[in-house]
């Protein structure tokens, strides 16, 4: 009976995995990674691991980069089968390290979106100073509040810290952008710490040179905004200046090109409804979510996404189809609203 179940339990989502990839064979996958390492780190695509996963992408898809999926789509007014993109957002130094080697000798393309205003180093990634405040920390000495945070006196160890770290980002989120930068600095303060001038090393960007190498070898690069803001979070205005900044920074550094964008964060809570509009009014051809639904990629400005990195079975998972056909299934829509362009 135990064989049995664990034969089934290993066999079965192969036959599922085969049959969503048949089902789903005109529903491109768009895959969703951020962080890249040569040894495992949790929740990072390790290089042995990812190379696998673009071993499989190569023998068993159809690979292309977002840009290249929606130009076949303009010039064929259909999909490709069997097409799956590997994104990688944020702009982070190890995707040149680690990702980019692999792409390049198993010949897949993929798109890098990059968030401008940390490429010319004049910010951090703000998700990032939190990460930074809570490894100078072994405890927290005495409670305290900020705004409407409250900070408990105690030992900070994996799992206190883990629970702070996601209490801190979900509150960051919860705030309009500005309010947000003082939020993070006040914490810095409250803690008695500075920020270092120059971004550590551990969460450094790419630079211009290497973006534009990469371009020149299939990589696409999109956007990401200037300063990685939730576009929920912001007026019309400042997203104006977010989208059409960032696309003037890649045009200026890396040539005319089309591209595609990301949201950053891209939770249903970072949407706005005039903001799709204001992406293809900047000249992207199409942009992504940070989560998969029900609506795969139908809406060209709100294409969903199926996060990948170093579990191979959600990797499996997302790759074949069987997440996207489960959403399906159960009818899932993130948004209540439709904020497609018409
Ligand atoms: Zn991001």
């Amino acid at each position: 009976m135990e064989l049995l179940s664990r034969s089934i339990r290993k066999i079965g989502p192969m036959g599922g995995y085969q049959f969503a990839r048949q089902i789903c064979r005109n529903q491109p996958r768009i895959l969703m990674y951020h962080r890249f390492s040569d040894s495992p780190v949790k929740g990072w695509a390790s290089s042995e691991c990812f190379e696998q996963q673009v071993r499989h992408i190569r023998e068993r898809y159809n690979p292309y980069s977002l840009v290249g999926l929606m130009k076949y789509h303009r010039e064929h007014g259909r999909m490709p089968p069997h097409a799956v993109v590997i994104t990688v957002d944020d702009g982070y130094r190890d995707f040149y390290e680690h990702a980019f080697p692999i792409l390049q000798r198993h010949g897949v393309p993929a798109t890098l979106f990059a968030t401008t205003g940390f490429i010319d180093r004049r910010l951090w990634l703000w998700p990032d100073k939190i990460t930074w405040i809570l490894d100078q920390l072994s405890h927290v000495s005495r409670e305290f509040t900020i705004g409407s945070f409250k900070v408990s006196e105690g030992a900070l160890n994996g799992e206190s810290r883990s629970e702070l770290w996601k209490r801190l980002i979900a509150h960051a989120l919860s705030l309009p952008d500005e309010v947000k930068h003082e939020f993070i600095s006040g914490l810095a303060c409250a803690l008695g710490l500075v920020f270092p001038d120059e971004i550590p090393e551990s969460f450094a960007p790419l630079c211009w040179n290497e973006l534009k190498r990469m371009q020149e070898a299939h990589i696409e690069i999109g956007g990401h905004t200037v300063t990685h803001p939730s576009l929920g979070r912001v007026t019309e205005a400042q997203a104006r200046d977010e989208i059409f900044g960032c696309r003037d920074a890649l045009n200026q550094h890396l040539g005319q090109q089309d591209r595609t964008f990301c949201y950053p964060n891209g939770q249903p809570s970072d949407f706005q409804p005039f903001l799709p509009d204001l992406v293809r009014e900047a000249g992207f051809l199409g942009a992504v979510t940070a989560f998969p639904d029900a609506q795969g990629i139908s809406d060209r400005y709100l294409m969903r996404r199926h996060a990948s990195g170093d579990n191979m079975f959600q990797f499996h998972k997302a790759v074949s189809g069987f997440e996207l056909l489960g959403h399906r299934v159960k009818g899932d829509r993130k948004f209540e609203l439709e904020f497609s362009p018409t």
